[in-house]
Parts: structure tokens; sequence; C-alpha cells
């Protein structure tokens, strides 16, 4: 007895859609149902892995499309692992799927037909898309289970559904199509070969057209197992095309066949951006896993390192035993063989586009540089090859676009230097700017830019490129006498205050600045600056708060030590001023300005616009305004004064992830 059923609101909604507004883009449906019928062939594949129980196992695993004239009907039938009663109220009575959902998601944001052809052009919508060709669909399916029954699931496109017992004697799944006046163009044999090259090539089970036809209109050559010398470049970007719905190029492509020890064939892809196109059928990160072209597993992250899961791919391996189950796969010996064969072929030919096509791993390192980053940090087996795929800028020339590796820098270090000098920096303006390079760039010492975000991480993942150690430009310790060499202008320093002069200074700079300051010493090397501010905790994780500040988590200042110059003429002025009447209400408000400007210069000032005001009552000054006449005591109180809020632990995903 037949059973009428409602369908979900969101279904309805998106039924409606398809049917009423949407026609340019509706060859369309076909490429859905074929790739349905692909994964319900996918699926009965796996159960045979591991059970004997199946209804008709002696059926070809094929998709077969007919059809009728007379009666405009287009039918889509697999021999795949059909569906249940349930599991058809389940499938197809529910938008469960996140394509479908998106799309209702994306519509909502820009309501208009236009984008929603070109939306589901691109991307589709999985079985609804049927209502774009056709006004009436049926579904007759009979589940692989031997003692489950054929049930037919029938709708026009209404708010309704209706469900029946169906005869069907074999396993599997035919969709039968009542085509619409204006679509039977679809009733045409080369046009639905058409439709199946262009889109279904390599779906991995022979498509058929026609009652009688045994000759597949599909390719269907699991590529990766392909020859790559006889495997064309276009092959390659419409596999890749087809397996991501990524429209554009990938990156990189890497076609590896093994046999020995291993006998394995993989197909992988460094997808041409970061973002993964909303609408991908890949859903999640992780490598298709194949025993002998039987697909196992849609995802694998076993398959490579944390900070390679980018790349997309296939992975079908001769020597899994076929009975595996999803389990175990994860701690089986082959996995872990193949993870280590697949990673050094990646991570060699990235070094190798690294050095000779530099161009192409720069595009390559624009967009996933930053797990590299984030791999030094997590997985330092693997740092010797992560340490060559990692790029600055730097003060070599100052250049945003200009990317030099760690290779390079050592290429170019100056007489006397052993150590790499980097300078952290919330962006390049703030690297290039920064008042620790004065002493650098005089002796024609090159500091690396760690000036994006993710790098504030780096100092916990760094320890020694070829034998030089990483050091921050601010680490108070660092000795320039015996490196490079000072330009003449250097030779030529504008003169120190006396010994007890700044000694005077100095006293009353810690008194104003109080806890704010671990200690204050004068600078042997700032040219431009008064101040700077110093670190001498070398530790990895002094660069904690950056990070907590780009999590977005509270954070605390760190206490560092101020270095001041003793030859820069704004301390001069203090100075005299000190001597002259230390009640002047400038000489603290200078000093204060001092010390936010050297936390500004590190980009690490909490609330630069908080120095607004005194910056008018200073500029008052210099203009003019008597001092007495200047309200600094009503200042809004002093930053940096430190707290005692407990740090949460951080997590480097969610930095790799901003
Ligand atoms: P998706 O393919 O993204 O899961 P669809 O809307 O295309 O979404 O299909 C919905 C669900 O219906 C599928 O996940 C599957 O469970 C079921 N289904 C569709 N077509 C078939 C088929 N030919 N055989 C078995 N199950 C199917
Ligand atoms: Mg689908």
């Amino acid at each position: 007895m037949s059973q009428t059923m409602t369908f979900q609101a969101e279904t309805q909604q998106l039924l409606d859609i398809l049917i009423h507004s949407l026609y340019t883009e509706r060859e369309i449906f076909l490429r859905e149902l074929i790739s349905n019928a692909s994964d319900a062939l996918n699926r009965l594949q796996f159960e045979q892995l591991t059970s004997s129980d199946i209804l008709n196992p002696e059926v070809e695993p094929a998709i077969r499309i007919t059809f009728d004239n007379d009666a405009g009907t287009l039918t889509i039938s697999d021999t795949g692992i059909g569906m249940t009663r349930d599991e058809i109220i389940e499938n197809l009575g529910t938008i469960a799927k996140s394509g479908a959902k998106n799309f209702l998601q994306r519509l909502k944001d820009a309501p208009n037909s236009e984008t929603a052809q070109n939306i589901i052009g691109q991307f589709g919508v999985g079985f609804y898309s049927v209502f774009m060709a056709a006004d009436k669909v049926r579904v007759v399916s009979r589940s692989y289970k031997p003692d489950a029954e054929a049930i037919v699931w029938e709708a026009t496109g209404g708010t309704t559904y209706t469900l029946d017992a169906g005869d069907k004697a074999t396993r599997g799944t035919d969709i039968i199509l009542n085509l619409k006046d204006d679509a039977k163009e679809f009733l045409s044999e080369w046009k639905l070969k058409d439709i199946i090259k262009r889109h279904s090539d390599y779906i991995a089970f022979p498509i058929y057209v026609g009652t009688e036809s045994t000759e597949a209109v599909n390719k269907q050559t699991a590529l990766w197992r392909q020859s790559p010398r006889e495997t064309q470049e276009d092959d390659y970007k419409n596999f890749y095309r087809m397996f991501t719905m990524d429209f554009n190029e990938p990156l990189y492509h890497l076609h590896l066949r093994a046999d020995v020890p291993m006998q394995f064939y993989a197909l992988l892809f460094v997808p041409g951006s970061r973002e993964n196109s909303m609408f991908s059928p890949r859903k999640e990160s992780g490598l298709q896993l194949y025993a002998r072209k039987v697909l196992i597993q849609d995802y694998n992250k076993d398959l490579l390192p944390e900070y390679l899961q980018f790349v997309h791919g296939v992975v079908d391996s001769e020597d899994l035993p076929l009975n595996v189950s999803r389990e175990s796969i994860k701690s089986d010996r082959i996995i872990a063989n193949l993870k280590k064969a697949i990673t050094s072929r990646i991570l060699g030919d990235l070094k190798r586009m690294a050095q000779k096509e530099r161009d192409q791993y720069l595009k390559i390192h624009a967009q996933f540089g930053r797990f590299f980053k984030q791999g030094l940090v997590v997985t330092p087996q693997d740092k010797d090859d992560l340490y060559d795929l990692i790029f600055f800028n730097s003060s070599h020339d100052d250049n945003p676009d200009s990317f030099h590796s760690l290779e390079d820098y050592v290429g170019r270090m100056a007489e006397g230097q052993n150590d790499i000098y980097y300078v952290i920096a919330d962006d390049f303006a703030g690297a290039k700017r920064s008042p620790h390079l004065d002493a650098f760039r005089q002796r024609g010492i090159e500091v690396l830019y760690f000036s994006d975000p993710i790098d504030a991480m780096l100092p916990m993942g760094l320890t020694e490129y070829k034998n030089h150690k990483f050091r921050s430009v601010d680490e108070g310790d660092i000795d320039l006498k015996d490196v490079g060499k000072p330009s003449e202008e250097a030779e030529k320093q504008a003169e120190s205050l006396p010994v007890d002069t700044f000694a005077t200074l100095s006293v009353r700079v810690k008194e104003v600045l109080g806890g704010r300051v671990k200690d204050v010493k004068e600078s042997k090397t700032l040219v431009g600056s008064p101040a700077r501010l110093i670190s001498d905790d070398a530790g990895a994780n002094r660069h904690m708060y950056r990070i907590n500040r780009l999590l977005d988590r509270e954070y605390q200042l760190p206490i560092k030590t101020l270095e001041l110059n003793p030859r820069h003429p704004l301390l001069h002025n203090v100075s005299t001023l000190l001597a002259q009447n230390p009640e002047n209400p400038l000489i603290d408000a200078v000093i204060e300005q001092v010390f936010e400007t050297a936390l500004l210069q590190d980009g690490i000032h909490p609330d630069p616009a908080a120095m607004a005001n005194r910056l008018v009552l200073l500029m008052q000054a210099a203009t003019g305004t008597a001092t007495d006449a200047l309200k600094f005591d009503d200042l809004p109180p002093a930053v940096g004064l430190p707290n005692e809020s407990d740090m949460p632990d951080m997590e480097l995903d969610d930095v790799v992830k901003e």
C-alpha cells in the first residue's frame, strides 16, 4: 500500500528553487546521479570485502543509462549497495548533506537566480538536482542485504513524496526521470555520452548508455594506475577538477608508482588555494585510500603528517590486506610505510622546487607556508626538511615581495657571523622599521623578518640550522663587536651623554616606569631611536603574549629591560630639563611617551590610541604652550602595568587556522 510522506521544510524550499528558477546548467543533474551511483558501487565493494552475504554477488558493478522516447523517461541504474525503506526516507526525504545546506545558505546571502545558476552549475546540490530536468522522479531500490525488500519512492517536487513496495529482483537502484517538456534533449544517446565524457570520465565503474550496450562510455581508468609517461598534463588537471571541484589549477601534482619494497600508486595534488571551495566533494582533509582499486576509506589522515594535510589525492596499495577493517587500518604497518614513502617524495619535490622553481614554489608557500612552520614546531623529527621550505622577507632587500630561504641567508652571512638573526613583528612595515635593526644595518648584517602573525610561534620550533643558532634581535646580550663591519656613518656616532648625566636620567626613568620595566640600561647600538625594549629571557616562550593576542586571548605584557640611547638628542634635551628643574612635568611625560613608543614599535602596545591625549599635550608644549598650563596629571593611567591573570595554554592549530 502506498504511503504519503512530507519532505523536510528545507527540502521543500530547495525543490522549489530547483524547479522554478534554474535552467541553464541543468545537465549537471546527470553528473550528480552518476556520482551517487558510483558511491553506491564503492560502498558495495567495500561490504564485499568483509561479508559474503550479498544479494547477487555475480552481478557486474556498473552504471547503465537508458531512455524511452515514447514515454519521455530517462533511467539511471546502478548495481550498488541500494537502499532499504528506512534508508530511503533518511537519504532522500531530508537534507542531511552539507552541499545542499550550503547552497541554501548561499542563496539566502545572495538571493537572485543568477547566483543560484552559478553556484549550482559549478557544484551541484546532489540528488535533488534531478528536479531541474524532471517533473516526476521514481526511485526503485533494493538493498544488497539479502532479506531486504524493494522499495519505490516517488515525488513530483511538491511538498510530499510517496513510498510503496516495489518489485525489483536484483540489487541496486534505478532512478527514473519523467523529463519536463523542455528537457527532452536528454533523450539522445549522443547528448548523454557527451555529458558523461565531460563530467564523469574518471568514474571508476563502467557507464553504459542504452539497454544492450556493453561498451563503457567513460575512460574509467584509475588515472593513478596509468603510467605517468602516458599521462598528459591535461589529464591531471581534469582529474583534479573532477576530484575537488576546484576550478583553479593545482599548484603541484605528484604521480607515484612504486614496486619495491611496497607496491602502490599515488596521485597527489597541492590545491590552488588554502580555501576549500565550499561545495567541494572533499568534505574533510585526508587522502582517498584504495586497496587494489577498491575504495577503503574516503578520508585517510594517517598517510600524511599533520603539516601536509592540505594535500589532496588518492593512494592505492597492492599490499593492504583486502579484509582490512576501517578501524584496524590506522595501526597497519603498511600505512606507516606508505606515509614514510609518500611524505619523503613530497618533501623532496617541494625542496627541489624551492631551489629550482622558486616562483612556483612561492605560490605554494604563500598558501601553505604556515603549515610548514607549524610542522617545525609540532613535528621536530621532520625539521631538517622543513627548514628548507620556509621563506621570509628580510633586511637584505627590504622588499615585501621578495622571499629568502635560510640557505640564502646563511650564504650571505657577514664576516664573523655565526647566528641567524630574526626580528618578530606584526607585519612587514613593523619589521622594517624596528629600532632593533639599527645596529645590524650599520654593520651590514642581514635580519630575517618574522612578520607573518604565525611566525611568533616559530622560535619554539627553531633550534639550529646547519649549526647556526637562531637569535631574536631583541635579545639583550647580542654582541656584534666582531661581526660584520660598521659603516663609515656608524663610526662617527653622535656624542654620548656624560656617564653621570646618563645615570641621573636612568634613575628618573626607573622611578617613572616602576614595575613596567625590569631595568634601564644604556644602549651601545641604537641609532635612530631613543629607546628599545630588550628581552633578557631567551626562552622559547618569550613570544607567548603575541600568540595569545593572535588567538584573541587575554595576555600580559612581558616585562622587559628598557635600553636608552645616550646619543639621542631627545634624551639630551630631557637630561637638560632634568638638570634645570626636576619638577618640570614634561620630563615624566616624555619618559612615558618614550616607553610607549618602544612598545608600539615592537607591535605590542595594547592600546595605541590611549597615547593620543599625551601626544596632544606634548605638541602643545613643542609649539609654545607654557608647561604649567598643561594638565599631564589628568591623563589616563599608564599602560603596561603587570597584572596577575593566568595565561591559558595555547593550541597551535588555532594559530595556523586563523
Ligand atoms: P551526497 O551524495 O552528497 O551524499 P545526495 O543528495 O547526492 O548527497 O544523495 C543523498 C544520499 O542518498 C546519499 O548520501 C546516499 O546515501 C543516497 N543515495 C543517493 N543515490 C543513491 C544510489 N544510487 N544508491 C544508493 N544510495 C543513494
Ligand atoms: Mg551525491
